[in-house]
C-alpha cells in the first residue's frame, strides 16, 4: 500500500504537536503546515530554516510554514461569523485555515487533514457546534480529522476506510489539560509552550487599535498592521499615521519598517524616539509629529524644552524646531 500523509494544521502548542505525534503512532506521514500573518507567528517568516529544524529535532515533525495574509487581511474586514471578544474572528479564521490547508492536499498528496482541535476547549471556535459549521463552511466533511477528541466526533473517511483507528486515539474534552500533559509524558515530550497567546488580534490592547484602522476607509496592507503593532501610536488629524519608539528595539524596529511615502522623525541633538509618519503629508501633521517626537523625547535639566527635529520626507530632508507636544492633544490622538 502507497504511503499514507496527513496534513497538520500546526500551531507549535501542545495540542497540534500531539495530534501529529498520536497519528504518526498509526504510522501515517504527518506534514505540519504552520499558517502566518502579522497577526500571529509573523517572526517564523525570518527564520524558518531554523525554526523547521527546531521542531524536528525536538518534537520529530516536519512543519512548513505559509504566509496566508492576503486572504485572512480579506475575512478579517467582515468575517460572516462575527468577532469574539475582541478583534478575533476565531471561527472564519479557523474555516480559512481548513479551507487554505485543504487547497494544499493535492501538492503533497494527502489523504485527509488534521488538528489539535479539543471539543469545549475555546468558547467561540471549539464548541462542538462551531466544529460542525468549521467542517461545513470549510468543505472539508469527511476529510477533517480532529485526533484529539476525535472519539466524539463524526467518523472521517481514513477512519471508515481502516487508515485511522479512533479507539487509539485519546479522547479528550473540555478546558483541562490533564490528559494532554499526561499523553505527553507519555510522548516523552517534556518540553513545550504554554496554551494559546501569540494572537494580536485577541490581545485587548493591540486589538482594539487595530480595530479603530480598520474602521477607516483606508485599505490596510500587511506592512501597515507591522507598522501599527509596534511602539505608541497616534492619529493625527490630517489622517497620519504616527509611530514611535519607546525603547531602542523598538526605535530600529521603526526604522526598518520606513518606506517609501514615509516620513522617519528623530531629535537632532538630544536623544528621543525614533518616529515613523504614514500617510501624513499634511505640513501640520508633520509639525505635530514633530511635537510628539519632542514630548517623549529626553528632558532637559530646565524641563521640557523646544527641540529641533530633523525629518527624512520622501523626496526631501528638512528641519522642524518645536516645544513639546502639550500631553493632553497627545492624548486625544492616541
Ligand atoms: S485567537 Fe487568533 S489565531 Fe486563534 S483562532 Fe482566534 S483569530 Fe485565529
Amino acid at each position: 500500500m502507497s504511503e499514507i500523509i496527513a496534513l497538520a494544521l500546526f500551531s507549535g502548542g501542545l495540542d497540534s504537536i500531539l495530534a501529529c505525534r498520536v497519528i504518526q503512532e498509526q504510522n501515517i506521514r504527518v506534514q505540519a503546515v504552520q499558517f502566518v500573518t502579522p497577526f500571529f507567528h509573523d517572526d517564523l517568516l525570518q527564520q524558518e530554516d531554523e525554526y523547521r529544524s527546531y521542531i524536528k529535532k525536538k518534537y520529530d515533525i516536519d512543519v512548513l510554514i505559509r504566509d496566508i495574509t492576503l486572504p485572512y487581511l480579506t475575512m478579517l474586514e467582515n468575517p460572516p461569523h462575527g468577532y469574539g471578544k475582541y478583534f478575533n474572528p476565531c471561527i472564519d479564521c479557523k474555516i480559512l485555515m481548513v479551507s487554505e490547508i485543504k487547497k494544499m492536499m493535492a501538492e503533497f498528496d494527502a489523504s485527509f487533514i488534521i488538528s489539535g482541535e479539543v471539543v469545549g476547549q475555546r468558547p467561540m471556535s471549539q464548541r462542538k457546534d462551531t466544529m460542525r459549521v468549521i467542517e461545513r463552511d470549510s468543505n472539508t466533511d469527511l476529510i477533517l480529522l480532529r485526533p484529539l477528541c476525535a472519539r466524539s466526533q463524526k467518523l472521517t473517511q481514513v477512519e471508515l476506510d481502516g487508515i485511522v483507528d479512533r479507539n487509539q486515539l485519546p479522547d479528550f474534552s473540555g478546558r483541562g489539560r490533564s490528559g494532554q500533559i499526561r499523553l505527553a509524558t507519555e510522548l516523552g515530550i517534556c518540553d513545550y509552550p504554554n496554551p494559546a497567546g501569540g494572537c494580536v488580534l485577541a490581545d485587548p490592547v493591540l486589538s482594539k487599535r487595530l480595530q479603530k484602522y480598520f474602521k477607516t476607509d483606508r485599505k490596510i496592507s500587511p506592512e501597515d498592521i507591522r507598522f501599527l503593532l509596534v511602539g505608541r501610536q497616534f492619529l493625527l488629524p490630517h489622517g497620519g499615521w504616527l509611530a514611535l519608539g519607546r525603547k531602542q528595539q523598538e526605535n530600529s524596529k521603526i526604522t526598518a519598517l520606513h518606506q517609501s511615502g514615509d516620513y522617519l522623525f528623530n531629535m537632532k541633538n538630544r536623544p528621543g524616539p525614533t518616529g515613523l509618519l504614514r500617510y501624513g503629508h499634511h505640513p501640520d501633521d508633520w509639525k505635530l509629529a514633530a511635537a510628539l517626537v519632542v514630548r517623549y523625547g529626553k528632558k532637559t535639566e530646565n524641563g521640557p524644552t523646544a527641540a529641533v527635529v530633523c525629518i527624512e520626507g520622501p523626496d526631501k530632508v528638512f528641519e522642524i524646531k518645536t516645544d513639546p507636544c502639550r500631553d493632553e492633544i497627545g492624548q486625544w490622538l492616541r
